[in-house]
């Protein structure tokens, strides 16, 4: 089954490469260009994992993750916060803020699906240990 990724990321260029480099792989996704339209196609589609960028105006990053977190239908879907950035602390507020993982930009085109992969909860076709 195609794992359908919901991306919410305000600039363009970066959408358009973050969509182009999933849906290379295999993905669906499904794009927000706000934190508002976001938690509502969080709702209505049910993704397996949003990407979700910090730097959002109006509602940004760290407050979409916590109204992520205190629906208790969205609450179960990882969250890997993709930021610019750079400085100290960001790092642990993401987690706070409910994030799995975290990826810095710019997006490496050569690592971006890998590192979205580590972040993904194992497929119900694997083994169970
Ligand atoms: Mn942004």
């Amino acid at each position: 089954m195609t794992a359908r990724i919901l991306l919410i990321e305000d600039n363009h260029q970066n959408r358009y490469l973050a969509t182009f480099l999933l849906e290379a792989h295999g993905f669906q996704v499904i794009q927000a260009d706000s934190g508002p339209q976001g938690l509502e196609l969080a709702a209505s589609h049910t993704p397996d994992a949003i990407l979700l960028d910090i730097q959002l105006p109006g509602m940004d990053g760290y407050a979409v993750a916590t109204a992520l977190k205190n629906d208790p239908r969205l609450n179960p879907i990882p969250i890997i916060a993709v930021t610019s950035y750079a400085m100290a602390g960001d790092r642990e507020k993401c987690f706070a803020a409910g994030a799995v993982g975290y990826i810095e930009k710019p997006i490496n085109p050569d690592s971006f699906v890998e590192e979205i992969l580590r972040f993904l909860p194992r497929k119900s076709t694997e083994t169970p240990r």
